[in-house]
């Protein structure tokens, strides 16, 4: 993979960028999103750049996908209610803008209009 071909996440999991980080393990990073669209709007991304979509991940690797979906949990319960939608955004004509599978967790009260909305 060529650099111009790494994904802004690949940059951040790499610690070229930085982000407000607030949680890591071996396999997963979560970081708050820089244009929220939720009063908590965190993304909860593999650190592996192989899949694009979530169908691609939960196809080669349901045990990573499990891991993000504990994540989010864990995060909506540290940062909110303990209640939260996760978004997954696959493909861009549904509005996906980076194609390094990522989850959206989006918890409190809600713009109307918003990607969750
Ligand atoms: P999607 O549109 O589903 O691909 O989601 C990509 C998300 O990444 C958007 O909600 C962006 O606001 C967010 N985003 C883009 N660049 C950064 C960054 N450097 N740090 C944090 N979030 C970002």
């Amino acid at each position: 993979m060529t650099e111009e071909d790494r994904s802004i996440f690949s940059r951040i999991i790499d610690r070229e960028i930085p982000a407000r980080i607030v949680a890591e393990t071996e396999t997963i990073i979560a970081f708050h999103d820089v244009a929220p669209q939720a009063p908590v709007h965190v993304l909860v991304v593999p650190k592996t750049a192989q899949y694009v979509t979530v169908n691609e991940l939960a196809a080669a690797d349901p045990g990573l996908l499990a891991e993000m979906v504990k994540m989010a949990q864990s995060l909506a319960d540290d940062l909110a209610q303990g209640d939260y939608r996760l978004v997954f955004n696959s493909g861009a004509s549904a509005g996906q803008t980076v194609f390094h599978v990522h989850a959206h967790v989006l918890a409190g009260a809600l713009e109307e209009g918003t990607l969750a909305g």
